[in-house]
């Protein structure tokens, strides 16, 4: 990390006095926090230097800046158009870094890759990590290539595809690309959207045999919990194979983490996300085939084993899985198999956490924790990213606690003209958020230029996963 500059050689940009800092492996701390040159310079508990500007944070809590792991950009309108709205309702939801699954079935990454950093250097409200989804062997030959030349760090893998979207690979194609990730180094991460095909086949056919119901249900039968089970089972034993640093993608189910649980007692050492919408939304949602995808939000059975594997840290950290649509092509009214899948959820990501998180009686550090230093642990951006401390980038987003808001789509200002929460009142809200010592985002409103940055990433020395083995048995 680069020299912090001392507080006292200039003038500070911004203080933000009064709050609640809620700092990850620290507590809730009351102290302001000065800021110059984009950084944080000064935590204390009153900052009586003159800044150029000030915000008062009294009675809200301030915390790191959200890291958003898991989303997806431009699978609806261009990749630079969404690199624009979608983290414009990212920032105004108290997100200010994301990671963004990149999607090129054939093509070498290195035709892209200059195009998507640009579209986040110049258009986006939020900093930006890439993970390229691997697909080809080329594609595998060229990940020390994409390591070397882009700074990236992490690569996905889909056991098993979407029709007509994303192609599977096969356990071959999964091994060794997870050795090619392993030779990058300890820091390298391999993402897997573990759901066995073969399973989701069968499942389907027996669904279309005995006559779906039409309800979002059929969508959870049509992609069981075992399907993700056995999958997260076959991608433990083949990165413990490889020596890879796997990280289980969005995980739905009871089954799954049953098989999180078993493979942890086991002695295997990995990452497993989930997300807000399976935290927040279940099959029996009034909005339907609305909140179609993949994999399917499932009964409320399965959310309640999610947030004890959140509370115990057998899930390790939280994201969203945004893939922002439009209404009119996600066709909701089309059905089981017509609808499309992908919501759009970088807007509410941090109000369903507090919200949802709170109603079940998660500690705000933990529900914090997840969302900002864990992922920024496992993606090699800490503490740049995931804290607030001296020397770490100014990110911050300021929560009122108290704040009640119905979900509307046209005040999360994505391209999107639904949310899957749409309706629902949510309570905790950010009022302000912070990014790179620039308050871009108050009340609401956007009120400063984008300012976002693509952040290419190096190798990094082993890290301690203190977090990691740690998951209840
Ligand atoms: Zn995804």
């Amino acid at each position: 990390m680069p020299q912090a500059p001392d507080p006292l050689d200039r003038p500070l940009d911004l203080v933000v006095r009064h709050g609640t800092l809620v700092i990850p492996g620290v507590g809730q701390v009351r102290a302001d926090v000065g800021v110059a040159g984009g950084k944080v310079v000064a935590l204390a508990e009153s900052i009586a230097q003159p800044a150029a500007e000030t915000y008062d944070a009294t009675g809200r809590m301030v915390l790191p800046g959200i890291f958003d792991p898991h989303t997806h950009i431009g699978n609806e309108l261009s990749y630079e158009s969404e690199a624009e709205t979608e983290t414009r309702a990212a920032i105004l939801g108290g997100v200010t870094t994301i990671g963004i699954f990149l999607r090129s079935l054939e093509d070498s990454y290195f035709d892209h890759l200059p195009a998507f950093r640009k579209a986040m250097d110049e258009r986006s409200y939020v900093d930006s990590v890439f993970h390229p989804q691997i697909f080809t062997e080329q594609q595998i030959e060229e990940i020390p290539g994409y390591a070397d030349q882009f700074g990236i760090r992490s690569f996905k893998f889909y056991m098993s595809g979407m029709p007509g979207i994303v192609k599977s690979v096969t356990d071959d194609v999964l091994l060794a690309g997870f050795r090619k990730v392993a030779a990058l180094g300890p820091d390298a991460v391999a993402c897997v959207h573990c759901e066995t095909g073969a399973l989701i086949d069968r499942a389907r056919q027996e669904l279309a045999a005995r006559k779906p119901t039409g309800t979002l249900a059929d969508w959870e039968d049509a992609h069981p919990a075992v399907a993700e089970a056995l999958a997260i089972q076959t991608a433990v034993y083949l990165a413990g194979i490889a020596g890879a640093h796997l990280y289980v993608v969005h995980l739905s189910s009871r089954q799954g983490l049953e098989v999180v649980r078993a493979a942890r007692r086991a002695g295997a050492r990995f990452t497993v996300e989930t997300t807000t919408p399976y935290l927040g939304i279940n099959s029996l949602d009034p909005n339907g085939f609305l909140v179609k995808m993949v994999p399917p939000v499932r009964t409320p059975e399965h959310q309640v084993a999610l947030w004890e594997g959140f509370l115990d840290g057998a899930i390790n950290t939280v994201g969203t899985d945004n893939t922002s649509r439009g209404r009119a092509s996600k066709r909701p009214e089309a059905g089981l198999h017509g609808s499309r899948p992908g919501l759009p959820a970088l807007g509410t990501h941090l109000p369903a956490l507090l919200h949802y998180g709170r109603l079940r009686g998660i500690p705000l550090e933990v529900l914090i924790e997840r969302a900002t230093r864990s992922p920024a642990q496992v993606y090699g951006i800490y503490p740049q990213k995931g804290t607030i401390a001296v020397g770490s980038d100014a990110d911050l987003a300021i929560v009122d606690l108290e704040l009640e808001r119905v979900v509307r789509a046209e005040d999360l200002k994505g391209m999107s003209d639904f949310s899957p929460f749409e309706g629902k009142t949510l309570r905790g809200w950010p009022v302000a958020t912070i990014k790179a010592g620039k308050i871009i985002a108050r009340d609401g409103k956007i009120v400063a230029p984008a300012n976002g940055r693509y952040l290419p990433r190096g190798p990094a020395p082993a890290r301690q996963f203190e977090w990691f083995g740690r998951a209840a048995a």
